[in-house]
């Protein structure tokens, strides 16, 4: 069965001329807010990718914006960001072949282990961590949009970001909004309350999603609409890491992640430093056959 999870890793693709109409579509393998994931295979290299197929009716300053974006993506070198091979612009739809991640997303992960313990936490946020040096400090871009279905798995225990400006600029534009699919959910007080935002509201994402995994519960309170949620996020306390079920590092990590005003928060750099990441060093954990065999004996990988 194609791209199980027995499938050969995906090689670096030595052809810089990726034509669309040399992908052969397999199926669908995710939805999100800004259109669909579908599986593709080069016919001649038989190689997988991930295209993304976004159906557009933007503005033109929008499309220039997301070129933009795109190109910078298309130069990311970072084996802790999903690699973006290219991208197609035909009769207004955008398709962006990307790196195929066949473990999908943390948020398809979580449906199955429903929690994730903090051992294995710790080495998957080595890896976020990793990416996010790289965007902050190599690159200088602010990712925008973290969230579960944003940080990618594969076969080989890797742990990538992905849809880094992508997603944010697609959510934002105007054209877009009255279809906004997407999650106001991991946005940082500043940033949902339409402020200035920086590196420091990635961090703020972070936190969040760390919380979710090592709980399994997004960590604000349902709320019906919008403005519940930013009045909650702006006015409430920060979510934390109850101490009575998780370690004083790990509580430490998140507090240092989600402190409510941005200059508060520790940077990537300063957070990879952090006693968290290296307190189950001596397990020695194997995220390959973690990501492979939690939650369920019949996980398949997609
Ligand atoms: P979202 O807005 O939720 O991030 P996406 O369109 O980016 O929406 O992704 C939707 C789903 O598609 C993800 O949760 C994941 O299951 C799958 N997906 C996205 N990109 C990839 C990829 N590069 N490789 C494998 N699966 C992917
Ligand atoms: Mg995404």
């Amino acid at each position: 069965y194609i791209g199980n999870f027995h499938a050969p890793p995906i090689e670096p693709l030595d052809n810089h001329h990726l034509s669309i109409h040399d992908l052969e579509a397999i199926k669908v393998i995710g939805k999100g807010s800004s259109g669909t994931v579908q599986l593709v295979r080069q016919k001649w290299t038989g190689q997988f990718f991930a295209l993304k197929v976004i159906q557009l009716n933007i503005q033109e300053s929008i499309r220039k914006q997301l070129a933009q974006e795109l190109k910078l993506s298309l130069s990311t070198q970072c084996q802790y960001v999903v690699t973006c091979y290219q991208c197609f612009y035909v009769n207004g739809v955008i398709s962006i072949a990307l790196e195929y991640m066949d473990g999908g997303s943390l948020a398809d992960f979580l449906m199955t282990a429903r929690t994730v313990p903090e051992a294995y936490l710790a080495a998957i946020c080595k890896q976020v961590l990793k990416g996010l040096m790289y965007l902050h400090h190599e690159k200088r871009v602010i990712h925008r949009d973290l969230k579960p279905s944003n940080i990618l798995i594969n076969h080989r225990g890797e742990v990538k970001i992905s849809d880094f400006g992508v997603s944010a600029i697609i959510s934002s534009s105007s054209a877009q909004r009255d279809t906004f699919t997407g999650t106001f959910n991991y946005m940082a007080p500043e940033r949902i309350s339409g402020q200035k935002h920086g590196y420091m509201s990635d961090i703020w994402s972070l936190g969040l999603v760390m919380l979710e995994c090592a709980t399994g519960n997004f960590p604000h309170p349902p709320r019906g609409s919008f403005y519940e949620l930013l009045e909650d996020v702006v006015d409430q306390p920060s979510p934390s890491a109850p101490s009575d079920q998780f370690s004083p590092e790990f509580c430490s990590f998140i507090s240092a992640c989600v402190q409510k005003k941005a200059t508060n928060r520790s940077s990537a750099q300063i957070l990879s430093a952090h006693p968290f990441l290296s307190m189950y060093d001596d397990l020695n954990v194997d995220l390959a056959v973690y990501f492979r065999t939690a939650g369920s004996p019949l996980v398949t990988f997609k």
